[in-house]
């Protein structure tokens, strides 16, 4: 066995970088916004041109009937959330193990979150541990669909029917992602995607809400696009239907271009996606301590976002994960990220020993301490992510396998 490179060996990684590349920019996104440019078509006073094709598209894709663009995934969060209609002072449940983005519209809102442990496998909220956390002001759920696998939404489904709530699905990882063929997000009563450049379907900036009920599609419009001719129809937004609600968070037209091409080839993004994740499954069989997220029967994670690992620190003689990437890296294998980098939503201050921080709640949401949600620090802390390699990647992804199984092997020596 060579030696480690961070112990002075040689790095087995010598590929010229960059190892990944996303977003690829085509000859498709500059026609399509020097397209828009020559037309002169930089801002809408509706859903026209570039952003109704997006709106269009994307409800089609899902399979609901309203889609509103905002100007970010958290923008399509706030939207969301606002048409519930939920009132100041609601709970919503939210999982531990989620974007910032998905609780941040809630405080804006004065909606109280109320943080929920996740599942160890697959890093979802835990449907079970939802159960535990309802109670007498509870209004809703929010979910998200980590890395495209989507959330158990039968029994979440049913828990919420059983206890009178909405469901809020954060879709920003799950563009093209299907269960039994049917795309995710159609569920809930309203599925926000980002289409931040990271994401599946980008914008560079951008996000989309789309919904099945006209009563929070109308609501949810009212607050970001002001003076939007929509033809409303239900009795609490007629009061508005003249000026709208203000706050204007409409997507800028050349995002939603460039966001059309994304689905123009989602289905290609996804299918090479596919390929090069079987590919690292494949790999990572090979490598003691590393093993892929489970995928249930029936589920397809479409674009993933990114492409996981669990981290088992026994059967690689207790070491530390964070020890184990630092070789990795000094191997060359510069794209396997930290999954703690994610941290868990109770590790941040703003959920800790506060009472009422921003004044809006008089409620505990506060009180949580580091570790509060067992299930979700062990799944942070014990992950690994790699980039969801787009472009053809065999090359890359055995080149890191190299690494990480050379680094696996020696994980002794690294302990000692
Ligand atoms: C990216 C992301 C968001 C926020 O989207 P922006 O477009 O960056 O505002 C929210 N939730 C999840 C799960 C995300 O991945």
């Amino acid at each position: 066995m060579s030696s480690l490179a961070l112990l002075g060996g040689t790095a087995s990684v010598r590929l010229p970088q960059p190892h990944f590349r996303w977003p690829l920019v085509t000859k498709a996104h500059e026609d399509a916004v020097l397209g828009l440019l020559r037309a002169g078509e930089v801002s809408y006073h509706r859903s026209a041109g570039a952003v109704q094709q997006l709106e269009q598209r994307f409800a089609a894709l899902v399979g609901v009937p309203h889609a509103l663009t905002t100007h970010s995934g958290t923008g399509a969060l706030l939207a969301g959330f606002f048409g519930l209609g939920l009132r100041p002072g609601d709970e919503v449940i939210v999982p531990a193990y989620t974007h910032l983005a998905t609780v941040f519209p809630l405080l804006h809102l004065g909606l109280c979150p109320v943080l929920c442990d996740v599942d160890r496998q697959t890093g979802n909220i835990d449907p079970e541990a939802i159960v535990a956390r309802i109670g007498p002001r509870t209004r809703a759920i929010a979910v998200t669909h980590q890395f495209g696998h989507a959330c158990d939404m039968k029994r979440i489904v049913a828990i919420a029917r059983a206890h009178d709530l909405q469901i809020l699905e954060d879709c920003s990882h799950a563009h093209g992602a299907t269960v039994d063929g049917q795309h995710v997000g159609q569920d809930g009563d309203v599925a926000c995607f980002s289409l931040q450049a990271h994401k599946t379907v980008w914008g560079g900036e951008g996000g989309i809400r789309v919904t099945r009920h006209a009563r929070v599609a109308e609501r949810a419009a009212l607050r970001g696009h002001f003076r939007q001719p929509h033809d409303y129809t239900s009795q609490e937004a007629m009061p508005w239907v003249d000026s709208g609600f203000g706050l204007k968070s409409r997507i800028h037209p050349l995002a939603a271009g460039l966001a059309v091409v994304g689905l123009d080839t989602l289905a290609q993004t996804v299918a090479a996606r596919r390929r090069n994740y079987h590919h690292l499954c494949a790999r990572l069989a090979e490598i003691p301590g590393l093993r892929p997220l489970p995928t249930a029967p029936g589920v397809d994670r479409g674009g993933h976002f990114r492409f996981i690992a669990h981290y088992d620190r026994e059967a690689l003689h207790g070491l530390a994960p964070q020890r184990f990437l630092e070789a990795v890296h000094a191997e060359g294998a510069t794209e396997v990220w930290p999954g703690w980098a994610a941290r868990t939503l109770d590790s941040y201050r703003m959920f800790h020993n506060a009472e009422d921080p921003i004044g809006l709640f008089g409620s505990d949401y506060a009180s949580h301490a580091p570790g509060d949600f067992p299930a979700a620090s062990a799944f942070a802390a014990n992950t690994l992510q790699f980039p969801a390699f787009t472009e053809p990647a065999n090359e890359i992804i055995d080149a890191y396998a190299t690494a990480l199984h050379k680094v696996a092997s020696n994980a002794q020596t690294l302990v000692d």
